[in-house]
């Protein structure tokens, strides 16, 4: 490169010492032949005045050898240091003329003879012009000594001009091997950064394939999967990530979730490099939150996954709520069986009691066999391993069982029943459909009035068979409908004490419905009935 920038520089300015050198030699070379031509021309007039001197002639020839030639009128030769007499003759002109002129000779000497007629006599000078070529090669080591000169110059200012371009970039090149390698050789370093800027491309395409590749995989995963570079950008988001965090790819670690739980736990996972788990309970949701560095070489990265943990968090409420009800609803028939039981053993019972007392633990131990009958059903249900297998089920036939089942009772009551069902033929788990009807049959009949009235049918579509059971019951208040299908949930404690009620009925059937994939509404009005539909899709 700098040998180069000289090897121009040098080209360029020896080109133009050249091109001046000409120039001004051909104006030097111009005056000096015309300041000689005026010199013979003084010289001739110098001689034609006054007498002729042999002594002047001498030392005109020995101080400037120029050959002078003097004719009289005759021809006669009077003087003459070499010329040839016969090239002037019949000389007329009083004027200083050029007689001769040789050719232009262009390597050597042009020869000009000047002549005078000055009184009564011929003067003739004959001398030679240098030619310019002539002229130039005299002068040609001028020439020489310029150029060594102008070289000398140049390499040194091409020397600090190149430091001063190469020191631009000795700031941004940060190692000192990699500078010095541009300062000796920048076409091979430029060639070295291209093929690297190459390389860095081919491995920029093959990472971004991968990072599609890798958001592809995780797209369709329930977890949210985030990924994050060293300053803390997004490189990778699934969608979960973005739905269960509510961010875009815009969103940086720091600003992840705004929790204070959170930026703790990031504190400690950036200071310790260890990774870091944690449950958040947001607004909304229920997060569990794997924070985990990676480290590469000293750089760190980091991966965040988000688990949803509302469902687990909500289930193990329920879960909590459940069993604190089981002991409860245990322990009240229990207690009383005991009480009873306890009276009859001491003999404070009396007599006419026995028999009432007998009563009462009887009815309080079928409702506790009903209780554990219902959690038995519910745990069966949790399990979602029913491994029966689904079978054509006629909907009038399992109606038909149902009123059968509870025919004495409804009868105490004076309950008109309908089945207006018709002869429509289902898929499904037999025995979890008979529970399902059972189940709201039974609570049809359990909070109905005396001479009440039940209708079951059912309406058909393209889509779905619709199975409803309706009563003109004692309704359900608007504030406990959205309650009925919880565990233990009963709506009128007062009076269902009395019904025998477990609260777990309508959670068995919530859970059969989700089970069979079922859709189930409650329609009710209270102190007038209730209408629940089931949805059955059709096959
Ligand atoms: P249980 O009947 O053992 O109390 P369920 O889960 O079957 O438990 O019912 C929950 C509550 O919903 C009942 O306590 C009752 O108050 C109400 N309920 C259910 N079915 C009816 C109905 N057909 N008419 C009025 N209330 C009903």
């Amino acid at each position: 490169m700098k040998k180069i920038i000289e090897k121009n520089i040098n080209i360029i300015t020896s080109s133009l010492i050249i091109v001046i050198f000409i120039i001004l030699s051909l104006f030097s070379y111009q005056r000096q032949t015309k300041a000689q031509d005026e010199f013979v021309e003084n010289s001739l007039s110098f001689f034609t005045f006054g007498e002729i001197d042999e002594n002047k002639v001498e030392n005109f020839k020995k101080s400037y050898k120029y050959d002078l030639l003097v004719k009289d009128e005759k021809e006669k030769v009077i003087y003459n240091t070499g010329i040839d007499k016969n090239i002037i003759k019949n000389y007329e002109f009083e004027d200083i003329d050029i007689v001769k002129k040789s050719k232009k000779n262009y390597l050597g000497y042009e020869r000009k003879i000047f002549a005078k007629k000055s009184h009564d006599k011929i003067f003739a000078i004959e001398f030679y012009n240098t030619s310019f070529l002539l002229y130039l090669f005299k002068i040609i080591y001028m020439l020489i000594f310029a150029i060594i000169f102008a070289l000398i110059i140049n390499k040194f200012f091409t020397n600090s001009l190149y430091e001063k371009l190469i020191n631009q970039f000795k700031e941004k090149i940060n190692d000192k091997k990699d500078f010095e390698y541009l300062k000796d050789n920048p076409k091979k370093y430029l060639d070295k950064l291209i093929n690297e800027k190459r390389k860095i491309e081919d491995e920029n395409l093959k990472l971004k394939t991968r990072i599609a590749n890798i958001e592809k995989i995780t797209s369709n995963m329930e977890e949210g999967f985030i990924y994050f570079d060293k300053d803390g950008n997004i490189v990778i988001i699934n969608d979960a990530a973005k739905n269960l965090l509510n961010i875009n790819r815009e969103n940086k670690l720091d600003n992840l979730i705004d929790n204070d739980d959170f930026k703790l736990a990031l504190r400690q996972t950036r200071l310790l490099k260890k990774g870091k788990n944690l449950d958040l309970d947001l607004d909304e949701i229920s997060l569990k939150i794997f924070l985990d560095p990676v480290i590469d070489e000293e750089i760190v990265s980091y991966i965040v996954i988000v688990i949803d943990n509302s469902k687990n968090k909500k289930a193990e409420a329920m879960r909590r709520e459940f069993s604190s009800n089981v002991s409860h609803e245990l322990k009240s028939p229990l207690t009383s069986i005991n009480g009873y039981a306890e009276l009859i053993a001491t003999g404070l019972a009396k007599d006419d009691d026995i028999k009432k007392f007998g009563q009462i633990i009887n009815e309080e131990g079928n409702r506790l066999l009903n209780i554990i009958d219902d959690i038995l059903k519910l745990s069966k249900l949790d399990e979602e391993n029913l491994q029966e297998g689904k079978t054509i089920v006629n909907i009038k036939n399992v109606v038909d069982e149902s009123i059968n089942r509870f025919k004495r009772i409804s009868e105490m009551k004076n309950i008109k029943v309908e089945n207006k069902v018709c002869d429509i033929n289902i898929k499904t788990h037999e025995s979890l459909f008979t529970d399902l009807v059972t189940n709201i049959y039974e609570n049809a009949i359990k909070y109905n009035k005396t001479n009440g009235q039940i209708t079951i049918k059912c309406e058909k579509n393209k889509k779905n068979i619709k199975l409803i059971i309706e009563d003109r019951g004692i309704g359900i208040k608007k504030e406990d409908l959205p309650r009925i299908f919880e565990r233990f949930y009963v709506a009128d404690k007062q009076r269902t004490r009395t019904l025998k009620s477990t609260g777990l009925g309508l959670s068995i059937v919530k859970h059969i419905c989700d089970y069979l994939n079922y859709d189930i509404k409650v329609e009710s009005k209270y102190g007038y009935g209730s209408k629940f539909i089931i949805s059955i899709p059709a096959l």
